[in-house]
């Protein structure tokens, strides 16, 4: 395939590449007042964390122990020890990434090749769809059930047919229910040999009490996997860039860490994430006010009478009876920044973070005004 990027150009590009959906990333702040006209921004679109990160956190950036002039360890040693530690792991399993996005393409990039199959769900989170479509892959998605949950007889069978690679987000990006133990352990005897079993965990913290634990699950499975976890989320360290992979041999993990870029994680990230690891107290308490008010809002939505998604997550998705797009569009007329999902199929459901209680009572006011209650 020849693609050209002006008239006269003889520039050929990676078809792939050139082929890729673009990534649904939530509105900035700054684009939103422009379209708005109003200065007070909800950003409910990016499952950012509403109470920040710990003080924690800039405490250590203020530190002489940041010393942005040097290269930081290409190794991330310091930042997988202490992670090794927490999640009683060998480091050696850990690759640490700039975001665990960069985790998903190194992946990608380490196990598949051109005509591989890849199997995920659709909804989708948008990367476990373009990074193996951007290396050549065919990717199967499996739909939600009508009861907006995961169809596992449909992901077992699809996962039983050897996919080079499944990835799975548990709790699920963006449609909010997590694997329950029984239905993950289901989903893990379906995996044969020849399979990559990628479950991404973003979502963990915000999970009830007593969920699976995919690290404690995955670890006497004896099947080949990755679980993916960040700091994005429940940490609070969105902008910072960091995430990591847990592998289930060192093998696996060399080949992924042979793909990522070498200085991947910059210094400030692993300083901040090291800070922000010992200060799990900070990170638990956040975690507990998120899901509090994930269940006000769920109650508020469903009251009007919107079919809303269970969630184990910090946000929430929710059917809204017409182009999810005009929804949105009328809610950043108030200042409100949603996320309207846009793959095909999908176009009538919403995607709203759990923000802070006054950004969520926004919210909830807006959508009674626009339903006339
Ligand atoms: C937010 C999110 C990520 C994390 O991305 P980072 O690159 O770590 O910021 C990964 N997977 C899913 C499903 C997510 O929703």
């Amino acid at each position: 395939m020849e693609s050209s990027s002006g008239p006269r150009s003889k520039l050929l590009f990676n078809p792939y590449i050139a082929a890729l959906p673009p990534y649904n990333a939530g509105m900035n702040i700054a684009v939103a007042r422009t379209l708005s006209g109003r200065d007070d921004i909800a950003r409910l679109a990016s499952n950012e964390n509403p109470d920040g990160c710990s003080p924690n956190v800039m405490k250590a950036l203020a530190s002489p122990s940041f010393e942005p002039w040097r290269y930081a360890d290409p190794a991330c040693t310091a930042l997988r020890a202490a992670l090794g530690e927490k999640v009683a792991v060998d480091p050696g399993l850990i690759v640490a990434g700039n975001g665990s996005e960069e985790m998903i393409a190194a992946i990608s990039r380490a196990v598949l090749s051109p005509g591989a199959r890849v199997v995920t769900t659709v909804p989708s989170f948008g990367l476990h769809e373009i990074e193996p479509l951007a290396v050549g892959a065919e990717v199967i998605k499996i739909p939600m059930t009508a009861e907006m949950g995961f169809d596992l007889g449909a992901l077992e069978t699809a996962i039983a047919a050897v996919p080079r690679i499944v990835f799975l987000s548990s709790p699920w990006n963006p449609v909010g229910p997590g694997l329950d133990h029984a239905a993950l352990q289901l989903l893990i005897a379906a995996v044969r040999p020849g399979t990559l079993f990628v479950l991404d965990e973003a979502y963990f913290e915000f999970s009830d009490p007593g969920a699976p634990d995919g690290i404690e699950i995955l670890r006497d499975s004896g099947i080949d996997y990755v679980v993916l976890r960040t700091f994005s989320k429940a940490y609070g360290l969105a902008g910072l860039r960091v995430g990591y992979a847990l592998c289930s041999s060192p093998e696996l993990a060399g080949v992924i860490g042979a793909a990522k870029t070498p200085f991947n994680v910059n210094g400030a990230a692993q300083i901040a994430a090291i800070a922000a690891l010992a200060d799990d107290d900070w990170m638990k308490a956040s975690a507990n006010r998120v899901r509090t008010e994930r269940e006000r809002v769920a109650a508020a939505l469903a009251a009007l009478g919107f079919q809303v998604a269970p969630s184990q997550t910090n946000f929430l998705f929710f059917g809204c009876n017409g182009d999810s797009a005009r929804l949105a569009a009328s809610l950043l007329g108030q200042g409100i920044i949603v996320k309207a999902w846009r793959e095909s199929g999908y176009e009538h459901y919403l995607r709203v973070t759990i923000g802070s209680p006054a950004d969520n009572d926004r919210l909830i006011a807006a959508l009674q005004e626009l339903a006339g209650q």
